[in-house]
């Protein structure tokens, strides 16, 4: 922990993050040249490991036999929501938007689906090699029978979550036989609790916040040698299942026709909790589209945990709560108050900018995607819409060519919320 009042005077802007403003951080280090840790290798290598699991998807879970096994989601425009948009926008949205629409992702409704279930294949393919005869030709469907199951059924596997993380790893991990635990914060829904239970996975429940119940999950695991502890705070392997969606996302992009150069740019708006999703998404964007494309995080005013890190350069040395801030939101999937041990150092010359938003925002646009597109988002998932307006005066004060630009608001989740929860985060959001 670092003494508060130095901090303070030597970035003025933390006393409104305490006071809970609104504030843009603007990377100072943006596309300058740094050695990365890792490269676009590792996303091919990423990739290739999702397709030698696509003949398991297809058995295991039959939900994904449409996409054959691959686990991906659609790229939306959104028409009438930019029309919504600009009509209370005080800088105009020119060019497209679009949703890229991980809400629908299969098994867990969550960008989780990107990096957790990555990290759990991960692993079930080692133990496959090492200890069951698995061969990299083989058609992985074998690793749904009886046999691997029983092998699987010999290994632990761990994780702190606020939820979805939890759900994702959960879900595929008791499916594939492993025991599982989920040690999940106050934040998350009782009904990602109730599911992870129903498929036999060990739910432990804290009445506190993430860096707690993730300390005490790995802690717990350490002390069980055949548990593998699954790292939301500093897993390369999350970070690379989740750098996949850029070449997915370059697919998408040149079947529908939008073109990424300098007269083109594209903005990419990512809901940022402990940063591990959205870095990797963005370091994976970076990877493979260049200097065109511009990752922006959002963070809710209350749970500013990223900026804060990246801002003072102490990354996971410092929380929230050193800085006296609460910590207390209704974006679930981002109260996170202590940033990752890698998102910040890698994201150092590959993001733009950090802008947070207040939660009432989030909701309004929870309801504004409802009305105006009919799609249903969880809170979190909608907060990348609450950066445009102001994102949208920075890149113009920057001079961006923005005519001809491309908007990326990235829904993180959302597609599992049960019915009732969803009428719920409705009726909030109209009550604004
Ligand atoms: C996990 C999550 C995020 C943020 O991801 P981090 O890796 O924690 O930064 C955003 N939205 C939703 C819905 C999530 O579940």
């Amino acid at each position: 922990m670092s003494n508060i009042d130095e901090l303070l005077s030597e970035f003025p802007v933390i006393k409104e993050m305490q006071d809970y403003q609104p504030i843009f951080w603007k990377n100072p280090d943006y596309q300058t040249v740094e050695n990365l840790p890792v490269g676009i290798e590792h996303v091919f290598d990423a990739e290739a490991r999702f397709q030698r699991f696509a003949p398991y998807f297809e058995v295991a879970f039959p939900e994904t036999l449409p996409m054959h096994g691959i686990l991906e989601s659609p790229l939306i425009e959104l028409k009438s929501m930019k029309e919504v948009l600009n009509a209370q926008f005080e800088h105009q949205i020119e060019g497209d938007l679009y949703l890229k629409a991980d809400n629908y992702l299969p098994i867990s409704g969550s960008i989780k689906s990107r990096g957790g279930i990555y990290e759990v294949l991960k692993f079930a393919e080692k133990v496959a090699i090492e200890h069951g005869g698995l061969v990299y030709g083989d058609n992985y469907a074998v690793l749904n029978e009886e046999k691997y199951h029983k092998l699987f059924s010999g290994y632990g596997i761990a994780v702190g979550s606020t939820g979805n993380l939890g759900l994702s790893i959960g879900i595929v991990a008791s499916k594939l036989g492993f025991n599982t635990t989920v040690h999940m914060s106050a934040d998350a829904a009782q009904w990602k609790k109730d599911m992870l239970r129903s498929k036999g996975v060990n739910v432990v429940e804290y009445n506190d916040n993430f860096t707690h119940a993730i300390t005490e999950g790995r802690k717990q695991a350490e002390q069980e040698p055949t548990t593998y502890f699954i790292d939301d705070e500093g897993s390369y392997d999350l970070f690379l299942g989740y750098a996949v969606a850029a070449l997915r996302l370059q697919t998408q992009l040149k079947a529908q026709k939008i073109k990424v150069d300098e007269k083109h740019p594209l903005f990419v708006y990512l809901p940022a909790g402990v940063g591990g999703s959205p870095s990797g998404v963005a370091f994976g964007l970076k990877m493979v589209l260049g200097k065109n494309v511009h990752p922006v995080f959002a963070e809710p005013t209350h749970i500013p945990s990223v900026v804060l890190g990246m801002m003072t350069g102490l990354n996971d040395k410092i929380s929230v709560y050193d800085a006296g801030i609460d910590g207390i939101t209704k974006a679930d999937g981002l109260a996170v108050g202590r940033p990752s041990r890698i998102a910040g150092k890698i994201m150092k010359t590959l993001l733009y900018g950090i802008q947070t938003f207040e939660d009432q925002d989030m909701m309004k646009n929870v309801v504004q995607l409802h009305d105006s597109e009919r799609i249903d988002l969880e809170p979190s998932a909608a907060s990348g819409f609450t950066i445009l307006d102001s994102v949208l005066g920075q890149l113009k004060e920057d001079g961006y060519p923005l005519t001809n630009a491309s908007h990326i608001v990235w829904a993180t989740g959302g597609s599992m919320v049960p019915e009732e929860d969803m009428e719920s985060y409705l009726a909030d959001g109209r009550n604004i």
